[in-house]
């Protein structure tokens, strides 16, 4: 199936993701995991999106856009996929429809509080993305595979807060959009 995880940062996209992922084995395609590395590679398309990112808004469509058509293209796509952190605008949404046939969008919906509390207790490691709350940690520094374990720039405390505003403004309208095609 080809689905769409829909909901704010913080929502649990890429914790569910990596569940459906071990259980239908099909890709798992997160906008912000290739603009990471796209960012810690050092590419034109990481310089150029590195300042949107720490800022907390949006890379302009027309690049995200770009990124995901070439991603679709690869067989690997072909049967599957799950799409984790795109669309996050309605041109994007409108963009998609005319690369892919989606089949389910599923919106996980968090209260905003919660949001900013999972966001701003996160620590992430950069190598094999594991994700843990430092509630949960006990004070350890290291992830499981020996690596750091790190905040991200944009889940620093004045950063959650604007993308959550980005969220709400932008992305939220997708619900609507998604719900009137009867595919929410
Ligand atoms: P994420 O890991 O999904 O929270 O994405 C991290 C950051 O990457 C976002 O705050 C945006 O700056 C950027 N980003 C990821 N996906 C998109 C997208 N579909 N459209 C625009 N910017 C995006």
């Amino acid at each position: 199936m080809k689905i769409i995880l829909l909901g704010a940062p913080g929502a649990g996209k890429g914790t569910q993701a990596a569940k459906l992922v071990e259980e239908f084995a099909t890709p798992h395609i997160s906008t912000g995991d290739m603009l990471r590395a796209a960012v810690k590679a050092g590419t034109p398309l990481g310089k150029k999106a590195k300042s949107y990112m720490d800022a907390g808004d949006l890379v302009p469509d027309d690049v995200i856009i770009g990124l995901v058509t070439e991603r679709l293209q690869d067989d690997d796509t072909a049967a599957g996929f799950i799409l984790d952190g795109f669309p996050r605008t309605v041109p994007q949404a409108e963009a998609l429809d005319n690369i892919a046939h989606i089949d389910a969008v599923v919106e996980l919906a968090v209260e905003d509080q919660q949001l900013v509390d999972r966001l701003s207790g996160r620590r992430v490691c950069l190598k094999c993305g594991a994700t843990n709350h430092v509630s949960q940690l006990n004070g350890r520094t290291q992830c499981d595979c020996g690596e750091p374990l790190v905040q991200r720039d944009d889940d620093k405390p004045e950063t959650v807060l604007s993308r959550l505003k980005v969220y709400h403004d932008q992305t939220a309208p997708l619900v609507d959009f998604y719900e009137k095609k009867g595919l929410l």
